[in-house]
């Protein structure tokens, strides 16, 4: 089949050699005739000298016609180039009638022609005309008086010149037919060298184009078409691996996309959702469909198309959805024809927001848990300095709630900077191989006289040893006494502790179990905080600040290990100490 870079270098072939042929024809043509012309011209020069057209004018005088004319002319015939295409003739000077002539049978339709008209003027007619149906040349010969007797002249009708011409015609036509076989053969040998390569590299684009990278050109030649082919190679290669490059581009930020914890959504320019991470239901508490609309998921926020056209920005707006707090930044995105969709994206303030609340309630408690005391001491001052007769008894009393008042706020103080001290893990602590349960004896001990005054059995069921453990033992110290302590303030009269101790997964425990008051389970999640307190009264009457347990917990957290708090209402606690046990678990006796 032609294909078509193989038609066009037939045409082109075909085209050269037609021009080719047709310039040399013509020039070869052309040539010929013009040789054949100056042939013509120089054969007559050679007979009709000077000479032999005195000789004839000299004859001419005696002669009544052109027979004597015709037969000295004869004797020249050969050099002439007289035959049956060429012919002499003698005309009659005056009339131009024929006389006489190689061939009579022509002489009745003799023409005259404008050399014959010329000779008979009294001038040679030599002009040949190059596209004419003949060439001739006509001489005058005068009489004595110089007036034109006769004109001789030749005629060759050109019919030699044209066969001669159609002859050579003929073979370059059969030549360029030829040529023409030769070109189209050619053609398509040298479309062949050119459209294989080029047709492989078509095969491989449509193959790239089908994202199949895999296979590359061959490379046969180094002329342009293999540079070509080597050029397309390195681009395919490159395209490999811009497009790799991007799929990894795309894969990560579709990653990014899917995992990040703030809702990204996008809505066309009516609204509708086009797409969506998994995060937004997360945070939206919605099921999200491809029907999903803006006004859908946002009915209150009315964002103004004029707003974000402005140099693009975002504009940011609080949502409150699914118990969370949301900061939503809604941006505009430019679309396919001139469109405007709208971004959004959802982040959760909820912490901050509970951060700021907790961070508030906090200053608030502190203000609250001074005032207090403050208030206290401020009242019992005023009243000692205001009262002249006020017995000493009264005054001791007085100043004796003064001094306790002023303890607590030292203590709620003492406790609060403890506790920076720990948020700011400025706290220094002497890490270093300590044992869980000579801790808790100590506390124990510490502890066995307090709880006796208030009527309390302090049980102790520690085991014989435990796995080893590090950390500063002081401050631990002080957990398991915090944890005590809380086990007797909050107890029954008559009621017991019992103190335990174990090992489990890796970590150590002691627990403190007491037959109390306990916690309501709603005030579980939050005895960990700061200043909080079920029973304000109980507490505050027996010394406490409420940071008692934020406290430990902080120690325990800064150990690596944590509390755990567990209670029945009305029966009773049970408070664990969790540390992770030391790497090769040494015991300690
Ligand atoms: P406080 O100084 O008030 O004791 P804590 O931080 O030590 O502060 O304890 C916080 C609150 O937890 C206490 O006010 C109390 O209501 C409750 N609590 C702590 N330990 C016990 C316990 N063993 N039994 C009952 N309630 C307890």
């Amino acid at each position: 089949m032609f294909r078509s870079l193989h038609r066009k270098l037939v045409l082109v072939l075909v085209l050269l050699i037609v021009s080719v042929m047709t310039v040399v024809g013509t020039f070869l043509i052309n040539s010929v005739t013009s040789y054949h012309i100056q042939e013509f011209r120089s054969q007559m020069y050679s007979v009709f000298t000077g000479e032999f057209i005195l000789t004839l004018e000299g004859n001419a005088a005696h002669l009544d016609n052109g027979a004597e004319l015709r037969d000295m002319i004869e004797a020249y015939s050969a050099p002439l180039g007289i035959d049956a295409y060429r012919r002499f003739y003698v005309l009659d000077g005056h009339t131009g009638a024929y006389l006489a002539g190689s061939d009579d049978s022509y002489g009745s339709d003799m023409e005259l022609t404008p050399n014959i008209l010329t000779a008979m003027n009294g001038t040679v007619g030599q002009e040949v005309e190059l596209l004419g149906n003949y060439f001739d040349v006509a001489i005058p010969i005068r009489d004595t008086d110089g007036s034109v007797r006769f004109v001789v002249g030749v005629l060759d009708d050109k019919t030699e010149l044209k066969e001669l011409n159609w002859n050579l015609f003929t073979i370059l036509i059969r030549a360029m037919l030829f040529g023409l076989v030769v070109a189209i053969f050619l053609s398509f040998l040298l479309s062949k060298t050119i459209t294989d390569p080029v047709e492989r590299l078509t095969e491989q684009a449509s193959r790239i184009a089908g994202g199949d990278f895999s296979q590359s050109a061959e490379i046969e030649s180094n002329d342009e078409i293999g540079v070509l082919g080597q050029t397309f190679n390195d681009m395919s290669r490159q395209l490999e691996t811009t497009l790799l490059q991007e799929e990894e581009e795309r894969n990560k930020l579709d990653t990014l996309f899917r995992h990040m914890a703030d809702g990204m959504l996008a809505f066309d320019s009516a609204g509708r959702l086009m797409q969506s991470n998994p995060a937004v239901e997360a945070l939206l508490g919605k099921r999200l469909t491809a029907e999903s609309t803006y006004q859908e998921l946002f009915p209150d926020v009315q964002v103004q198309q004029e707003d974000l056209a402005q140099d693009g920005r975002s504009i940011e707006v609080d949502f409150a959805a699914n118990q969370r707090f949301l900061k939503i930044y809604f941006a505009p995105i430019r679309l396919e024809a001139d469109k405007q969709g709208l971004m959004a994206v959802l982040h959760d303030v909820t912490e901050q927001q509970k951060l700021d609340d907790s961070r508030r309630e906090f200053v608030a408690n502190v203000s609250h848990e001074l005032r207090t005391p403050l208030t206290n001491v401020r009242g019992y001052a005023e009243t000692l300095m205001s009262a002249d007769d006020i017995d000493r008894e009264t005054q001791v009393r007085f100043l004796s709630v003064i001094s306790s008042e002023a303890d607590r706020m030292t203590r709620i103080v003492k406790d609060l900077l403890t506790l920076t001290r720990l948020d700011y893990n400025r706290m220094e602590m002497k890490m270093e191989p300590m044992d869980l349960l000579a801790i808790g004896k100590k506390a124990v001990q510490a502890m066995e006289m307090e709880a006796k005054n208030r009527g309390l059995t302090l049980i102790t069921r520690l085991p014989d040893a435990l796995p080893g453990t590090v950390g500063d033992a002081e401050r631990i110290q002080q957990v398991v006494v915090n944890i005590l302590t809380n086990a007797i303030k909050y107890n029954k009269p008559d009621g017991s502790i019992t103190v335990t101790g174990g090992s489990k997964g890796g970590r150590v425990f002691l627990r403190v179990e007491d037959t109390g008051i306990g916690v309501p389970k709603e005030d579980l999640p939050r005895l960990f905080e700061r200043f909080y307190r079920v029973d304000k009264a109980r507490s505050r009457e027996s010394g406490g600040t409420g940071l008692g347990l934020a406290i430990a917990r902080q120690i325990a957290e800064t150990h690596g290990g944590s509390i755990t708090f567990d209670s029945k209402y009305g029966k009773g606690s049970v408070v664990t100490l969790w540390l992770p046990a030391a790497e090769g678990g040494a015991r300690h006796d």
